[in-house]
């Protein structure tokens, strides 16, 4: 088994370290560094998917078995990431909530994150298993579902309704991230980014990129979704994602009370002792945080993100 062979194993945790205690090394002392280096330790199996993800990514982009227009949707998505990873990082030069470098701690380990930890993969492996299951599977589930409307619906509906249902779990899920301590483990990953911008989206640990992509998309595209609907509202959700974690000072108003922001984000990554915590869960939609009373947003934006499990002196 490739995982378990012994030069990969010992090659592994030193590209991954250095990454991680590059960025750390750079503006922090020896301490912090190394209890950064020891909070990265404990999600060291996230190494793991980047091996098993890039050559599935790569088949997955070149090989197009999944009856769309594969090759080209990777190359526009590809182009988004792009176009919106560079629009952001220069609105956050002009406009930032906190100053800091473009070059900020853990930025090389969130570049290592952005090219494993993509949405897209998970609604591909959907529309990829759903392609794959005979007809014979598939029609009877549909019918007893009574859901065969769907797959006569546009593109646009599907998407809006997919991408409604599919925030309302996470929502939920993430909650349960945050409420759960065994479910914790796996979260705090994603918060243990110090300084965030609209890179940090990518920082997950690999067992909620398999929840929140393949488990929720494989049951979308089987229930009929289209493959172009789970392909754009993984595009839609990656988008905002992107917005609600740049290290922006904006506000939009009454937008607020629908779409996940960064004013509204900032505040889900406040660290412990700067304020309370468990509030602002919106992935894509923030009115579920408005309509179950964890919405949280006072005037000024948070002065410290993070953990106390990365205590970096700051
Ligand atoms: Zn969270
Ligand atoms: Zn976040």
């Amino acid at each position: 088994m490739p995982l378990q062979s012994p030069t990969l194993r010992s090659a592994v945790p030193e590209v991954f370290f250095s990454l991680g205690s590059f960025s750390a090394a750079s503006s922090t002392s020896i301490e912090a560094h190394s209890e950064y280096s020891k909070c990265l330790a404990s999600n060291s199996l996230d190494i793991h998917i980047v091996f098993f993800l890039f050559p599935l990514h790569s088949i997955l982009a070149f090989q197009s078995p999944l009856g769309l227009k594969q090759g080209r949707l990777m190359f526009s998505y590809s182009i988004f990431l792009l176009f919106s990873g560079l629009a952001l990082s220069l609105a956050e030069r002009f406009w930032p909530r906190t100053p800091q470098p473009l070059v900020r701690r853990g930025f090389f380990l969130d570049l290592l994150y952005l090219f494993f930890n993509a949405e897209v993969v998970g609604a591909l492996v959907a529309i990829w298993i759903t392609n794959n299951l005979p007809a014979s599977v598939i029609l009877p589930f549909r019918e007893t579902l009574q859901l065969g409307w769907l797959a006569q619906q546009s593109v646009a509906i599907q998407t809006l309704v997919l991408l409604l249902v599919k925030d309302f779990i996470q929502w939920n899920v993430h909650h349960l991230m945050h409420l759960v301590p065994a479910l914790w483990q796996f979260h705090k990953t994603h918060h243990s980014t110090v300084d965030m911008d609209w890179l940090s989206n990518w920082r997950f640990h690999w067992i909620e990129i398999v929840v929140y992509q393949v488990v929720l998309y494989v049951p979308a595209t089987l229930l009929g979704f289209s493959s172009e609907a789970a392909f754009g509202c993984a595009v839609i959700s990656t988008a905002f994602g992107h917005f609600a974690h740049a290290n922006l000072r904006i506000h939009i108003g009454f937008f607020k009370y629908i779409f996940n922001s960064p004013e509204l984000h900032a505040w889900h990554h406040v660290h412990p002792d700067y304020g309370p915590q468990h509030r602002n869960f919106a992935i894509t939609f923030s009115f579920w945080d408005w309509l179950f009373h964890t919405a949280y947003l006072p005037a000024e934006p948070p002065k410290r993100l993070g953990i106390r499990e990365v205590e970096i002196s700051l």
